[in-house]
């Protein structure tokens, strides 16, 4: 028999753990699971040298330990249906139901293809942020961090932190667009502050703008890098190339369990009122997956998701601090727009899909995903998808089809859990 809580909260970023503690301070007993081993999410990734930062720490600590919360690491969903999940971790699957569910599932990096991104000593700059906490050695290695938005300076801070040699971050915007947004940043003091201190950390590191990696050069391992600028092209000699053109939504769970959506550019995020509730009855949802915010905007609506899913009231402040957060994702969207340059930088030989080695040619004769998923495996893959089937929608060509179980690899056993349950339980389509 599936077991059954009040409500489950999937992810354990900022977003699921602030639902969580507002959950649990209401006395609702609360299930509470992420892929990853620790809790904290992206941006509070446990740094296995520096830990997690010391607000974070706190939280988490309080949350995991709570006598009303069922802590469930390394745990993935991967299928769902209204009020029941199927679970999987490094052991088994299994099924719970539950009374409420918080979607806090955040977003992911948006990668681009262009000549040579899949050299080894490429990686997203979350991914190499991600790498190096996780004990990834950066020691003496010369790093060029590429691509758009703030999350570049959090990631030359990490591998400046963890010993590496960054030799400059190369920013997509133009000069124009970023001091216009760094003019508005007294708006919002609280972000002024963190950008304060990441320039400060950064003294010495330059910092370019209008600059886009057009091709990474190197026999087996990556060597140097192309750039084109204001003033040019320019080749520099690099071990490492961390590249990232911001962050798209993880809507994959709550497109499974038939949330409405709503566009952000190319991508979609869930529609939510202002009290986080889907379309969908008793699921709520906070956080990146409902478009990109940042961390305090995360914070702000999963303390609203798990205060509502709860039974509990919401104070007028808390909305209008969400609603101030909203504000600051439309000024980054509008300033770090990408260059439509970006979108042509990929040959016809330059791989798409890089789990399945699909080229960009291969591609060509198809009208949609699923034709090109099913004649040439692109986004069939560990990534399911998640990489080339995102970059695809940027560049235009397919829009992102729906979801279809399993969300992530699944072993045998855990989908043999999906059929067992629908003969005794109804039914996981
Ligand atoms: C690689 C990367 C690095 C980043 N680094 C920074 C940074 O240094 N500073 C900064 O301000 N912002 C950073 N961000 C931006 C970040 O998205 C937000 O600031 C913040 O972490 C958002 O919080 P969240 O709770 O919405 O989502 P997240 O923090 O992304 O948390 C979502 C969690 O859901 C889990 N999850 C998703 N789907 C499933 C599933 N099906 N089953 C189980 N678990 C699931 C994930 O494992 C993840 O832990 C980063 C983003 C990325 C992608």
């Amino acid at each position: 028999m599936a077991k059954r809580y009040d409500i489950v909260i999937v992810g354990a970023g900022p977003a699921g753990l602030a639902a969580a503690e507002a959950a649990l301070a209401q006395g609702a007993r609360v299930a509470w699971l992420d892929a990853q081993s620790a809790a904290g999410g992206q941006v509070w990734r446990k740094d296995i040298r520096y830990g997690w930062p010391r607000q974070a720490a706190r939280v988490i600590t309080e949350v995991v330990n709570h006598p009303h919360a069922t802590w469930m690491p390394q745990t993935q969903v991967i299928a769902a249906e209204q009020n029941a999940l199927l679970l999987q971790n490094e052991r088994e699957g299994w099924r719970i139901t539950y009374g409420s569910l918080i979607l806090a599932t955040g977003a992911r990096e948006l990668l681009l293809p262009f000549p040579g991104w899949t050299l080894p000593g490429i990686t997203g700059a979350g991914g190499l942020q991600a790498l190096v906490k996780q004990g990834w050695p950066l020691d003496g290695r010369r790093v060029v961090i590429a691509g758009s938005g703030p999350l570049l300076l959090a990631a030359a801070v990490t591998a400046k932190r963890h010993g590496a040699h960054v030799l400059g971050i190369y920013e997509q915007a133009s000069d124009a667009a970023v001091h216009g947004f760094a003019r508005k940043l007294w708006r919002w003091p609280g972000k002024a502050l963190q950008a304060a201190v990441l320039r400060s950390q950064l003294a010495g590191i330059p910092y370019h703008c209008g600059s886009i990696v057009t091709r990474a050069l190197g026999e087996h391992a990556l060597e140097r890098i192309e750039i084109d600028g204001p003033h040019g092209t320019q080749r520099i000699e690099c071990d490492q190339l961390a590249i990232g053109y911001g962050l798209v939504p993880n809507v994959e769970l709550a497109q499974m369990l038939g949330c409405a959506m709503k566009q952000e550019g190319a991508h979609p995020c869930v529609d939510v009122d202002t009290s986080q509730r889907t379309s969908v009855t008793n699921i709520y949802a906070a956080g990146e997956l409902c478009g990109i915010g940042g961390r305090d905007c995360a914070w702000l609506e999963g303390r609203i998701a798990g205060l509502v899913a709860a039974g509990a009231d919401i104070d007028a402040s808390l909305l209008r601090q969400q609603r101030h957060a909203r504000t600051f994702a439309a000024a980054l969207r509008e300033h770090f727009k990408l260059d439509p340059y970006i979108h042509d930088l990929a040959q016809p030989d330059t791989l798409i899909c890089r789990c399945e080695d699909v080229p960009l040619q291969a591609l060509k004769d198809y009208d949609d995903a699923r034709s090109a998923k099913l004649a040439t495996r692109c986004g069939m893959g560990a990534c399911q998808g998640r990489i080339c089937g995102t970059a695809l929608a940027e560049l235009g060509l397919f829009p992102r089809s729906g979801q279809r179980p399993p969300l992530f690899p699944a072993r045998l056993a855990s989908l043999g859990e999906l059929a067992s349950s629908s003969e005794t339980e109804g039914s996981f389509s």
